[in-house]
């Protein structure tokens, strides 16, 4: 395929100035094996340059907060670079982690870039060494302890699958007693290795009704301790920016999802027609300054 001139056809969905909000793959290389996994390690990696390419591509077209994701986002050697490097573009940076690694230089980078951070934990020690199939807990909570301390607004992502008997309201009034600003409960989708648990862990609507409901009237509850959301990524939708420089339309259902657009690395890609069925996007030649020199060095820093 002549990837210098492609259209994708999509059903109606966001369009490219809709990308207000994007959840950027740096890698899916992870220290972590969990059984669930949505992005197991099975594609390729992208160098700091040419991803600091797609960060400017995004930032041109309107988006204005990246969530570095993986994989184990801080496992990707240039990681800070980027958080920079989107702080520069003016797009408020944040990394979903799972807490176990944090590099060195990574708190002051971070503090420096008003870069915020995501923690997977599942529930109390038991539960989460349990759900990860490794005894990570007391790391991960050090991490948490360790970024609160450093002022460094710090999150919670907290997956929810059928079957959970993880006691809301009591790990939300915990979460909030040790500082955490807010807890997401992600609804459980069958991707990855988690489509294994699709029989057993999936909610049905019902469900899913009652949940966001639960959860909504803890947000009320606990306004001004904690915010508490609900990602109900069963039901919605969400834009991703993939490890092999496609942005991604995800659905519950991998087998569902929409290839929106493709980033070309060192050149500048233009919609040149954008409707709301059609996306055609054609490459136009763009002058090396997308990549400064003092940093070109790091364009080979791959670390897998
Ligand atoms: S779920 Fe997250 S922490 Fe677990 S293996 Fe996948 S990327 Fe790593």
């Amino acid at each position: 395929m002549n990837t210098s001139d492609t259209t994708f056809q999509r059903r109606p969905g966001p369009t490219l100035d809709q990308m207000t909000s994007i959840c950027f793959r740096v890698t899916r290389a992870c220290n972590l094996r969990c059984s669930y996994c949505q992005a197991p390690p099975n594609a390729k990696q992208l160098g700091v340059s040419e991803l600091f390419d797609a960060l400017a591509y995004l930032a041109r077209h309107g988006t204005r907060r990246i969530k570095f994701t993986g994989g184990e986002p801080f496992l990707y050697r240039g990681i800070l670079l980027l958080v920079e490097r989107c702080r520069a573009l003016e797009m408020e940076p944040t990394i979903v982690t799972n807490g176990t690694v944090l590099p060195p230089g990574a708190l002051e980078c971070l503090r420096k870039n008003g870069a915020r951070v995501k923690v997977s934990l599942h529930g109390p020690r038991e539960v989460h060494n349990q759900l990860q199939g490794q005894v990570v807990y007391d790391s991960v909570m050090a991490t948490i302890k360790t970024l609160i301390e450093a002022r460094i607004e710090t999150s919670i992502h907290t997956l929810l699958y059928r079957g959970s008997e993880l006691d809301l309201e009591t790990w939300v009034s915990f979460l909030a007693s040790i500082g955490v600003h807010k807890v997401s409960f992600m609804t459980y989708v069958p991707r990855g290795r988690g489509r294994s648990f699709k029989d057993v862990w999936s909610f049905s609507e019902a469900e899913l009704n009652k949940l966001s409901q639960d959860i909504d009237e803890l947000a009320i509850r606990y306004r001004g301790a904690i915010i508490v959301r609900c990602l109900d990524f069963a039901r919605k939708p969400y834009i991703v920016f993939e490890t092999d420089g496609s942005i991604n339309w995800q659905v519950a259902d991998e087998g569902q999802d929409e290839r929106l657009f493709q980033v070309a690395f060192g050149s500048k890609w233009q919609p040149s027609l954008h409707t709301d069925n059609l996306v055609n996007i054609s490459r136009v030649s763009e002058a090396t300054h997308i990549l400064p020199s003092e940093v070109s060095h790091a364009a080979d820093n791959r670390l897998l």
